[in-house]
């Protein structure tokens, strides 16, 4: 109960809501709008809550996906993440040698694997 005190009220608060339909399909009105009450009152309370289980920014900041060679399909795979948040970075796993590299700005037209120097895209010439 304690160790995530944001989602155990949320939870909380959705069960009361919950009872309090429950009573109102019932007819037991008093009932139904003090449950209901306090299943609001509870949810609210929850979301103003800071959740435990959120990834800090900083986390989020230094993700990074993981190295690992990508399935070959026949032509030069790669993954391209760009972040949404400045700084602006972009993250360039190589599927033939599975690095990643990290460079700012948003994906470059043309790219080439500093670790292996093959061209994992080239979109100038189009
Ligand atoms: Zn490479």
């Amino acid at each position: 109960m304690s160790r995530n005190p944001r989602e155990n009220f949320i939870l909380g608060g959705f069960i009361c809501i919950a009872f309090g339909a429950f009573f109102t399909l019932t007819e037991v009105y008093t009932l139904a709008s003090t449950v209901g009450v306090l299943g609001v009152a509870l949810f609210i309370f929850g979301m103003s809550l800071r959740s435990n289980l959120a990834m800090s920014e900083e986390a989020v900041r230094s993700w990074r996906p993981g190295e690992g060679q990508l399935p070959d399909a026949g032509r030069v795979m790669y993954r391209v993440d760009v972040t949404i948040d400045e700084p602006i970075e972009s993250t360039i796993v190589c599927g033939p040698c599975g690095k990643v590299t990290v460079r700012s700005g948003t994906k470059p037209t043309a790219f080439t694997c500093h670790h292996c120097n093959i061209v994992l895209w080239n979109h100038e010439e189009e």
